[in-house]
């Protein structure tokens, strides 16, 4: 153990779990520890000095060569529903060094990613390459700036060493920060391989981390379950409302907490298509854009399965109870979805009509195949030159109806043009704005189109004049943009 004063402050209660739920585990030292990113504002969040953390001393902590006081690195154990298959799995690359406790009174996770082997491995090196982590980088940070909850990139570093895989890649390591780690995929394991106490444990462990305010209902895992259907369908609505896919949404990667998390093969979509399918492993477009929400319902139903013997003691009133708060789940969802839709067209209240004309204007969106981001934004600043849509004659009549909608509600016409500016970004991480920054930042070791990217994906609301360059759709290209497990 190395002491190391950057402000590191930990109290890691999730080594007070069950033996079951992970190995202890230190992160594998790499040969030549290089800082290529740091994240100087979320530091300063957690209560790190940022120069300590710029030193060489940081750069060997942010690669695992060197562990901070109070740390104690871990792997932890998960399963989970892979493109709808059970299977072990476990931090396989990824090490815990600890929960931070920041200035302001939060418990964050901080966990490298890239760390080395670990008794979840299976066949895996445990490495990971440059690209994917810098990809999984700009993308959470892109969500953070959206206003999504995400897990979040404290800093990139480069090992010196190469990584095997098609062809040999710079390795790297990701720091990561969550609110925690914990997956529908560990309640599975903790079902299937531990005791009830064990899965007891592991519920009171996540309603004291994230729905304290449960401990005083009738039925504490009920109410974790209904909170959980309410905070994912609540995330899963936000992914919709700018466009974001997942592409790998197997019940290991969806949290507890509520955040984003495990950035692989996800990706924007540039013109409007629920069937939108980026990853070049999702053949069935299981995860495609407009699945999201089903399959967003079928991991809490995996959810609600673990937990049965804790919802009642008798099995057939458990089954009853989860079936009952997960028939809520679809309009609980669509309550999400609409307020963000409504939001997007500037409307302030409720009407019964609005969500026909949000279907509508999706409808036209997906037979002219509009850029999704740029619609909206044309329609926030009244640019009705700006979209091909928009010369069409059943938009013209849409619009109108918009119009006379919008006519109808109390309050300025100011007021919805500012809900609509917070509503709709200017920029999203576009796939060509992404290629290019990691084309960069990989082939050339310059950081500074990374570096420019995020600056104007940090407040997408700004619509300011830097950020317009940036909001060009990508060419037309025959080929359709695929995504890979970033591994
Ligand atoms: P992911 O696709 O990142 O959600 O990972 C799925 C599972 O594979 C997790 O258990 C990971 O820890 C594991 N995994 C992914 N890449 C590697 C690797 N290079 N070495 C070992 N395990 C890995
Ligand atoms: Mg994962």
């Amino acid at each position: 153990m190395q002491n190391n004063h950057a402000g590191w402050n930990f109290d890691n209660s999730y080594s007070r779990l069950p033996g079951i739920f992970y190995k202890n585990q230190l992160p594998t030292p790499v040969r030549e520890p290089k800082l290529i990113i740091y994240n100087v504002s979320l530091a300063a969040t957690l209560g790190l000095d940022a120069n300590a953390l710029k030193s060489k001393d940081g750069a060997a902590v942010m690669a695992g060569n060197q562990i901070p006081e109070g740390a104690e690195p871990l792997a932890q154990a998960y399963a989970g529903h892979q493109f709808g298959h059970f299977t072990m799995l476990g931090d396989g690359r990824a090490v815990l060094l600890g929960e931070q406790l920041t200035p302001q009174g939060e418990r964050v996770d901080i966990q490298y990613k890239g760390s080395g082997r670990t008794p979840y491995s299976r066949g895996g090196d445990g490495r990971a390459g440059i690209g994917p982590m810098l990809r999984e980088y700009i993308i959470s940070e892109a969500m953070h700036g959206l206003g999504i909850p995400t897990t979040r990139s404290l800093a990139v570093v480069e090992t010196g060493e190469e990584i095997i895989r098609e062809t040999m890649l710079p390795g790297a390591v990701l720091t990561r920060v969550a609110a925690s780690h914990l997956r529908v995929g560990t309640f599975q394991y903790a079902a299937n391989w531990g005791k009830e106490e064990d899965l007891r444990a592991l519920a009171d462990y996540a309603v004291e981390r994230h729905y304290p305010e449960v401990k005083a209902s009738d039925n504490r895992y009920l109410s974790l379950l209904k909170e959980l259907i309410n905070r994912q369908a609540g995330l899963i609505a936000k992914w919709l409302h700018v466009g974001f896919i997942h592409g790998v949404m197997n019940t290991d990667n969806m949290t507890i907490s509520g955040e984003t998390i495990d950035y692989g093969p996800c990706a924007f979509i540039d013109t409007y298509d629920p069937a939108t399918v980026f990853s070049s492993i999702d053949r069935d477009g299981r995860y495609a854009f407009g699945n999201q929400p089903y399959i967003g319902g079928w991991n809490l139903t995996r959810f609600a399965e673990s937990i049965l013997p804790l919802l009642h003691d008798d099995e057939d009133e458990a089954v009853k109870l989860a079936e009952g708060a997960l028939s809520e789940y679809s309009d609980v969802f669509q309550a999400h979805w609409l307020a963000g839709m409504r939001a997007k067209l500037g409307m302030m209240n409720e009407e019964a009509e609005d969500k026909t004309l949000i279907a509508d204007l999706l409808n036209m969106m997906q037979k002219h195949r509009a850029d999704y981001t740029n619609t909206f934004r044309a329609l926030t600043f009244d640019q009705l030159e700006e979209i091909d849509l928009f010369k069409t004659e059943e938009f013209t009549q849409w619009h109108e109806k918009w119009q006379a909608r919008l006519g109808r509600q109390e309050g300025a016409k100011d007021a919805a043009h500012e809900l609509m500016r917070k509503s709709n970004p200017a920029v999203i991480p576009r796939n060509h704005r992404v290629e290019e920054a990691l084309e960069a930042a990989v082939e050339k070791g310059d950081y500074s189109v990374m570096e420019k990217l995020l600056k104007v994906l940090s407040d997408p609301y700004a619509h300011s004049e830097e950020q317009s360059e940036f909001c060009t759709p990508p060419a037309p290209s025959k080929l359709p943009y695929r995504t890979y497990c970033g591994t």
